[in-house]
């Protein structure tokens, strides 16, 4: 299938417009990504359609706290990315497109949703946005159908294609890896202005919820955590921000992170914001409560989920309306 988003260059070659780093790809070369393939100059699509991994999970495991709570969701990923993190929990899917696949076209993949029951498809596990064409042609069957699109991603995509997406999605989970422009380009081989832009572009048009892993010796020192709070906050004070434990993946050897560590850092982002959540350390309580009266709304402990404070939609104790879509 041949991409959307490129251009003729010189010599045979085509140039990519779907993310930043503008791939120049020789005739029979790919992108960054290894999915975008020039086949006699036609940015081609080699692996559409092929899912690496399928499963049912709970909305929580995106993680998405604020989003349909307690929901089950069909979750799939692809192969490729636009990254490069040496310490990626996917690598296996995200940075070899070797694995084995499974053709699934999207109005199968819409028909597995609504047999399995799910409220939604989730796009996720390696990176979807660059696979655009096959998550923009299942978000709009999925919306035809009655079902939530939900998108997990590094934010790094052009300002127009994700312009058409944002159209189509409910809710996303992005990484915000670090506030350091040199971690981002040295390390994991992306841009943090572009996924800060993408960031700006998608505030108050979905559920938008952040992720930022935690890595020792990288970026958890207290003042960048500030200036991630500081931004999100000046974007909006009531977007969730999960802050995830690392633990030694691909390559990265370093020691996991203390939960000392993560907790001090929450303390630290929730004097700008008000949900900030904890996760991979364990079956830990992580609730949601009122940011009036303080009563427990969501309460979750792993993946079980309950909400005992919340009634149509508002704070059962005080009744101010609760930061939660989908109750
Ligand atoms: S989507 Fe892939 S091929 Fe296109 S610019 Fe990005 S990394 Fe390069």
């Amino acid at each position: 299938m041949k991409a959307s988003y490129w251009e003729i260059a010189q010599s045979g070659a085509v140039r990519c417009a779907l993310c930043p780093h503008a791939c120049l790809i020789p005739p029979g070369g790919h992108g960054r990504c290894r999915v975008r393939v020039n086949r006699g100059g036609v940015l081609e699509l080699p692996f559409h359609g092929r899912l690496s991994s399928i499963a049912v999970d709970p909305i929580e495991k995106k993680p998405l706290y604020h989003f349909h709570p307690g929901k089950n969701i069909l979750s799939v990923g692809f192969v490729g990315c636009s990254f490069r993190c040496p310490f990626c929990q996917n690598h296996r899917i995200s940075q070899d497109t070797g694995v084995p696949t499974r053709e699934v076209s999207t109005g199968e993949l819409v028909a597995m949703a609504e047999q399995e029951g799910s409220f939604g498809i989730a796009y996720t596990y390696s990176e979807p946005l660059v696979h655009l064409e096959y998550v923009l042609e299942a978000c709009r069957l999925a919306r035809a159908r009655g079902l939530k699109n939900v998108l997990v991603s590094n934010g790094f995509v052009n300002p127009q294609p994700a312009e058409e997406l944002l159209g189509l999605l409910d809710a996303a989970n992005i990484d915000l890896k670090s506030f350091n422009p040199e971690f981002y380009r040295q390390e994991i081989g992306g841009e943090l202005e572009q996924v800060k832009r993408f960031l700006t572009q998608a505030r108050g048009r979905i559920e938008l919820e952040v992720t930022t892993l935690v890595i020792p010796g990288r970026n958890d020192g207290p003042e960048e955590m500030e200036a991630i709070a500081a931004f999100l906050a000046a974007l909006d004070p009531a977007i969730p921000l999960h802050l995830s434990a690392y633990h030694p993946q691909y390559r990265y050897t370093l020691p996991p992170t203390p939960a000392a560590t993560v907790r001090r850092l929450a303390e630290v982002a929730r004097r700008y914001l008000r949900y900030v959540y904890l996760g991979n350390l364990g079956a830990q309580e992580s609730n949601t409560v009122c940011r009036e009266c303080a009563a427990v709304l969501v309460r979750r402990r792993g993946y079980q989920v309950s909400m005992p404070g919340l009634h149509d939609g508002r704070c059962a104790q005080c009744g101010t309306p609760a930061p939660i879509v989908g109750v």
